[in-house]
This record gives structure tokens, sequence and C-alpha cells, in this order.
């Protein structure tokens, strides 16, 4: 493993075989993966650890997916859901201006009447409100549902919300983009072969996205490292994927662990190792985000130690996270991020979307 790491750090690129072998450790040399991750971190974007000022803005939580790794999605009539108009929207979207944010998720469950122009309205919406946020929102399985609903191609789709103000698109809906697992977790979600073709034609039509990965569930360490070969691949292809945000699965009130199919989520060395070995997998990725919200600060201190270096964004709300258990909280304040860099030794330093200097 020594040599391994040493190449790497010169340049080798993993194969998914000794990725596997990577991610299966257990022993102490767990901490050999973390700082050859870190070193590589180190040369590829220097001791600055970076953040965005964002809010998320749920638009409903009724979904026609309800999967089962999921706490927020509800069907339709369920107790609980919500589902708001344009009036409530611009009201949340002013008070994501008055809070100075660069960046508005829309983030919400996909509601069965949503269709292409449902999320063009809502994007311009938006929009009008804070003509210079990044709207970063739709899913390839959102526009893949959209383009059902109105009878046009994803691509329309794409231009559609692209004109009516979309800045970047989630690469969220990718879970684990292995087919044997989707039909567990997520059945009623686009596959992975239209997952990547959505992707790519985005990306191929100039719009940014982020790539994500849920684990921690149903999959095992070679489903994993399957999926982030994938998004090699693609970024090999394309390069429209801004960083990776590794999603632990919270498991608290989901389907899939109330019916005891999924364990507790990953352990705190499996959220080691999934950071750690995908920096240095993706060499092709600059940015590895800390999903904060999913393993907590004190984690998000190591992770920032074992190939991280962006710790996410300040949020505001997060109902997603909150309805799956997660003890986090909402917002995520600067103050609490220059505490860890600080900490750390390193420079804290706020982005936009894409990466650039605020
Ligand atoms: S993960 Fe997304 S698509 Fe699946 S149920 Fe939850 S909100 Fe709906």
């Amino acid at each position: 493993m020594k040599q391994l790491l040493e190449d790497v750090i010169a340049g080798h690129r993993l194969t998914e075989q000794e990725a596997v072998g990577l991610l299966k450790t257990r022993d102490r040399r767990v901490w050999e993966i973390a700082a050859a991750a870190d070193r590589v971190r180190e040369m590829k974007v220097g001791d600055t650890v970076t953040y965005v000022r964002n809010q998320n803005l749920h638009v409903t939580n009724i979904c026609k997916n309800v999967c089962g790794f999921c706490g927020f999605g509800k069907p339709r009539g369920a107790e609980g859901t919500y589902f708001f108009g344009k009036e409530q929207i611009q009201e949340q979207a002013v008070l994501a201006k008055e809070r100075e944010v660069t960046e508005i998720c829309l983030l919400s469950g996909v509601h069965p009447d949503f269709n292409a122009e449902s999320y063009r309205d809502i994007i311009a919406w938006v929009h009008e409100v804070v003509p210079r946020a990044d709207i970063h929102t739709g899913s390839p399985d959102e526009l893949a549902w959209a383009a059902k609903k109105s009878g046009i191609s994803t691509e329309e789709v794409i231009r559609m919300v692209r004109d009516a103000g979309l800045g970047t698109l989630q690469g969220t809906a990718a879970e684990i983009l292995v087919d044997r697992v989707r039909e567990i977790i997520c059945p009623r979600k686009v596959s992975t072969d239209e997952w990547v073709r959505i992707i790519k034609e985005a990306h191929g039509m100039g719009i940014k996205s982020t790539a994500t990965i849920m684990y921690g569930s149903v999959e095992s360490e070679e489903d994993r490292i399957r999926h982030i070969s994938v998004l090699r691949d693609i970024q090999d292809e394309t390069g429209g994927f801004t960083e990776l945000v590794p999603l632990s699965w919270l498991y608290e009130h989901t389907p899939l662990f109330e019916s005891g199919i999924a364990p507790r989520g990953a352990t705190g060395r499996e959220d080691l190792l999934l950071l750690a070995v995908s920096r240095l997998f993706l060499d092709n990725f600059d940015h590895i985000q800390v999903p904060w919200q999913k393993v907590g600060l004190k984690m998000t201190s190591i992770l920032l130690r074992a190939g991280g270096n962006d710790i996410g964004g300040t949020m505001f709300v997060d109902a997603v996270s909150a309805d799956a258990g997660g003890e986090a909280g909402g917002f995520f304040d600067p103050a609490e991020m220059r505490r860890i860099a600080d900490d750390l030794g390193v420079t804290l330093r706020q982005r936009t979307t894409t990466y650039e200097r605020v």
C-alpha cells in the first residue's frame, strides 16, 4: 500500500480494483490513506478551505419517487406535506437576498404534477427577486420527469430552465450509479445510463454541475468505487463537474432502515476512507466537499485533513437532513467555519458556486 500511495502522489491513476482495496482497509493504515489524500489536496488546491454563502429553498416535500433511503419526500396526501406557491417562494428568496447569499439551492421533492413549465416558472420567480444569485437546482431525474410530463426532450427542458435563470445543476439523484443498487434504494429514479446521458447533455450545453455520491445503505465497496469511476469518466469527457459532494446516508425515519434492509449508515472509518479514496481516485476533480450536515462538525474538521478542501455552504435551512435525523443544524455560521479552519492552520475563503473568489 505504501508504494501504491506514493505512486498516486506521483501521478499514477488508481484502477477500480486498487481503489476497492484501499476502501476496504480496516487497520491503522487508514491514516496513511488519509495522509496521502491530504497531500494530494495540498498539491492541487493549497491550504485554503472554501465555503459558499448559500440558502436552501424547499418548494415541496411531495415526491413521486418516495425513495427508500429518504426521510424527506412524501406521497401526495401524506401527513406533513407542503407545497409553496409563487408568493411563499419569493418571500424565501427575499430572505435569502437579505442574507447576502450568492447561491440559492432549490431542493425539493419531485412533485408528480411538475412539468417543464413548473420548473421554468419557479426558477424565474426566484431569479426575479435575486438576479445575481446562482440558482442551483434540477437533478437529471427532475429534468427527465419534466421532459416526460411536457412531452419534450431533456435538452429542451435544460434550455428552458437555463433561459429562466438557472445557474448550475445539482448532480443529485445519482445516489449509487449501479442499477442493481438503484433498484433497491430508488427504483423510480432514472437509470444509470439515463443519469449519465442527461448530465453529459447539460455539461455539453455549458452548464456546470456538482457530482454526488449517497453512500452507507445497501451498496458494497465495489459499488461505491464503480460509482466514482463513472463520475471520473464523465469528467474526462466533459470537465463539467465543479466538485464531488460525498453524502453520508442519514438513516433515521427512512423506509430502508425501518424495514431492516439497510444498516445505520456509514461508520466513521467509512466516511474517512470514502472521502480520502475519492480524492486519490478523482485525479480530474479539484474540489472535494465535506458534507458537514451529514457528518457533524467534529468529523468535518477531520475530513478536511483527509482530502477535503471545501466546507460546503451556510445553508440556513436543511429539511432533507433534519427529516432523516441529521443533528448538525440548518445554519452553518462562517464564524464557526473560521474556528475550524484556524484550528487546522488553513485559510478560510468565500467562493461562488463555481469556485471563483467572492
Ligand atoms: S431523495 Fe429526492 S426524489 Fe427521493 S424521495 Fe427524497 S426528495 Fe424524493
